[in-house]
């Protein structure tokens, strides 16, 4: 497998992963087998790379945030970040609701069927609405005044506070620009070479990779709920997928328009980000990565990558928000009620907040669903509806959360004039050997 493109391998992995378990199912001891000594290091793969993404943060933001030398050019760039992570997600929105208009799945979901899944799944979605719950108690500056963090060492101790991290690099990159070329080079320096370690990393990490998604997808395979209810939520999953896929389209059109790239480039370049956000489920686990093929697959330079990615990944959710609008009109649809425009345009609103605070990690969307569901009226029981196949599609949503961001991240890049050639070639996985 020497020199097979590194997307190939993981593609590769998946497949065998899945497989592997669907063989190990014929026997009664093949899902304890695969919990048991297959799934952990799946774990130890996630693990590996949430335990980076701190640190990356921090080392590649305040020497992104210092190499810009002047301030003004920050706030260029943080309002053309801000503005194109809004308008991609009102567009996911916006295709999410057209597209669940036009299928109408909920509709031919029977009453049956309906009364079972709730009945069947009303413990499993307790938890999401609890957590939900709390969130909600909270009042309308909150997610503001939880921007800036008390302790920056407490902050950083939990993958969760990603915005406070961005904050503080943030912070502290102004601090460096605005303080004398001599005091301020070491520190640069120090950052420097911090972040070239961390990438380093991410190159040994996804050495692993092909064999991390092996386990993650064959433990997902043995842990998968039955079939029937896939089938019974076919038409609703297809039309998230199908949102999911036009999205995706709406990525390509973006780079092509905007960048001047070629589409096959961009997704040669993306793609490994792509399946390992499918495979983790979390764009906070995927986004050393995508920081990775961003800036060396794709010519994004450093200081761009390192501020729009990880705002991104925290921020720009447009699979997620996609989801939420779609699953929103299903449930409602299944519940027999009728949504009116103005009830869908506040979709649009609050999916859109809804995916904006949603934690980077797997079901989290589902958990800022309540929130929409709750401003439409539609009843939370519903969340129960679409339990079963909420993993599967938290995958594909992932992949397109992803992709959002590194597309704003081109387009970004190239507005500053800051995209150039990829250091690297694609057969050409790991290097950082300069
Ligand atoms: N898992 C998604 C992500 O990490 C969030 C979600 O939609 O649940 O991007």
């Amino acid at each position: 497998m020497k020199k097979l493109a590194l997307h190939w391998k993981i593609l590769i992995g998946m497949v065998l992963g899945v497989v592997f378990a669907l063989i190990m199912t014929n026997f009664e001891w093949g899902g304890g087998f695969i919990s048991d000594w297959i799934k952990p290091f799946g774990t130890i793969f996630i693990n590996s790379l949430k335990l980076i993404a701190i640190p990356l943060i921090l080392a590649a933001l305040i020497k992104g945030v210092s190499d810009l030398k002047d301030i003004s050019k920050l706030s260029k760039m943080g309002g053309r970040t801000i503005v194109m992570y809004l308008m991609t997600t009102v567009i996911a929105v916006s295709i999410g609701l057209a597209l669940v208009n036009v299928f109408n799945p909920g509709k031919s979901i029977t009453e049956d069927t309906r009364t079972e899944l709730v009945e069947g799944y009303t413990d499993s979605t307790a938890k999401y609405k609890e957590t939900a719950a709390m969130q909600k108690d909270s009042g309308p500056l909150q997610a503001l005044v939880d921007l800036v963090p008390q302790n920056i060492f407490s902050a950083s101790t939990s993958n969760r506070n990603m915005l406070q991290v961005i904050f503080f690099a943030v912070f502290f990159g102004i601090g460096l620009i605005l303080i004398p070329e001599k005091k301020s080079k070491p520190v640069k320096d120090f950052f420097d070479g911090v972040n070239e370690v961390i990438l380093k990393m991410v190159d040994l990490i996804m050495l692993a990779a092909p064999y991390g998604v092996f386990a993650l997808l064959a433990a997902l395979v043995v842990e998968a709920p039955n079939t029937d209810l896939f089938i019974a939520l076919g038409k609703y999953a297809i039309t998230v997928v199908a949102g999911l896929l036009v999205m995706i389209g709406v990525y390509m059109l973006i780079v092509m328009t905007f960048t001047k790239k070629k589409p096959s480039f961009f997704l040669k370049g993306i793609s490994p980000a792509q399946l390992l956000a499918f495979s983790t489920s979390s764009s906070a686990a995927t986004l050393p990565v995508t920081m990775e093929r961003v800036t060396e697959h794709l010519g994004v330079e450093e200081e761009v990558a390192s501020f729009v990615l990880p705002i991104g990944a925290t921020i720009n959710m447009d699979g997620t928000s996609l989801y939420q609008a779609v699953a929103a009109v299903f449930i409602a649809q299944a519940f027999g009620m009728d949504l009116t425009l103005s009830t869908q345009l506040g979709i649009i609103a609050t999916a859109t907040l809804a995916s904006i605070g949603s934690a980077a990690v797997p079901g989290a969307g589902m958990v800022m669903l309540v929130g929409v569901l709750g401003y439409a009226g539609i009843p939370e029981a519903g969340l129960a509806l679409i339990f079963a196949v909420d993993r599967p599609l938290d995958m594909c949503r992932t992949v397109v959360n992803v992709t959002g961001d590194a597309t704003v991240s081109m387009v970004v890049a190239k507005s500053v004039d800051k995209l150039g050639e990829p250091k690297r070639k694609d057969w050409d996985d790991n290097y950082h050997k300069e």
